[in-house]
């Protein structure tokens, strides 16, 4: 079997990534490490796991680990990737991989040096509406793309406003956390890279500490589609959505930017409105079987290291923008 080292004790490790790994036949969760030996062995318990290791050098040195899933608060990413690539473990890391695009970019050589897998946990790129949007867009069913609009908003649960709303060195706001996300769809559906934004932010209902719970940014990608983003942790009663129009259709996916396997994609076009048949697929078990046949040698996984980093110089340059003022190149 293959043996799974959790790095943070995390809501996501829980609610969504415990459940993708043991979908995969032969792999099994084994460890879990946490910064507090009490919420470790609680963790362990409820979640049924066998060893909580008291350090990440004592994680590593499992040789039942062979690949880890680091999902504690970002700041803490880079080192917990740099070690786990000296260690020889297949890396699958949380977003954003970094509070900077120097250190992502380290993190992704590590990587490549230690001659093992890493990838980005860009849930997106696994749902069965933005992978048939991919495919109907570079198919030409609406022509040359010219706009995208994303609907983000949402309200952050109660059980999650913590860290991200009230702690700037740990990588909280809206932006590392939501925008990531759009950026890496955004890339995933039009197949073309962000160049540069605009963007103006908010911080007016949650967050605390000068982190932003609300923004809206302008992106300019090279094939000349502006992106219109609007990311919130502060809106209700919203519905998310993501738009792209092209020159002779536009494809409308409606309740798409989620954790859930539902929404639906409409396209419009000369021929009227046709609602696409969609098979939806649980979105982290189809990222971690991505991953896992990456471990084995066949294929990339759904979202690289490089995806990581590309998405996080996204959403540094929004962050930029916001603080500036300033038109804003999104530099690699
Ligand atoms: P959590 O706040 O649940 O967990 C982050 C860290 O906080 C944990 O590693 C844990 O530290 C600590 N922690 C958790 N619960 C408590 C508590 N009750 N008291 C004190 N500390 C606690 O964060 P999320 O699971 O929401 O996010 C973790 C990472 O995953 C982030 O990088 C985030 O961006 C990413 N994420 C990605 C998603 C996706 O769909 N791709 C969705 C949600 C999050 P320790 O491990 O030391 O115990």
């Amino acid at each position: 079997p293959i043996g799974w080292g959790l790095i943070g004790a995390s809501t996501i490790a829980a609610e969504h990534m415990l459940g993708a790994i043991r979908a995969q036949a032969g792999h099994e969760v084994v460890a879990v490490m946490s910064s507090s030996a009490q919420r470790g062995r609680e963790y362990a318990r409820k979640n049924a796991i066998a060893s909580v290791p008291e350090s990440l050098d004592a994680l590593l040195a499992n040789p039942q680990v062979q690949a880890v899933y680091i999902s504690t608060t970002n700041e803490l990413h880079k080192a917990q990737v740099l070690a786990a690539a000296a260690a020889g473990k297949h890396v699958l890391c949380e977003k954003p991989l970094a509070l900077t695009v120097a250190d992502a970019h380290e993190m992704l050589a590590a990587c490549q040096a230690a001659g093992v897998v890493m990838a980005t946990n860009h849930h997106l790129r696994n749902a069965a509406t933005h992978r048939k949007m991919r495919e109907l867009i570079a198919q030409g069913a609406i022509g040359r793309p010219l706009f995208a609009r994303v609907f983000h908003a949402v309200y952050l649960p109660a059980h999650l406003q913590g860290w991200r709303l009230e702690r700037p060195q740990a990588g909280g706001g809206v932006i590392l956390d939501i925008t990531v996300h759009d950026a890496d769809t955004l890339r995933f559906l039009l197949g073309a890279e962000p160049v540069e934004v605009v963007a103006l932010s908010q911080s007016t209902a949650l967050a605390k500490q000068g982190l932003e719970d609300g923004v809206m940014a302008v992106v300019r990608f090279d094939n000349g589609v502006l992106a219109q983003i609007h990311d919130a942790f502060s809106v209700r009663h919203a519905q998310t959505g993501i738009e792209i129009h092209g020159e002779s259709g536009s494809l409308v996916g409606r309740n798409v930017m989620t954790q859930h396997p539902v929404g639906e994609v409409v396209l419009r076009d000369a021929r009227g409105e046709t609602l696409l048949p969609i098979a939806h697929e649980n979105l982290y078990v189809r990222g971690v079987a991505a991953f896992c046949a990456a471990m084995r040698g066949d294929g990339p996984p759904a979202a690289s290291a490089e995806d990581g980093v590309r998405s996080l110089a996204t959403a540094v340059a929004v962050l930029h923008a916001c603080k500036t003022g300033q038109r804003t190149p999104v530099i690699l």
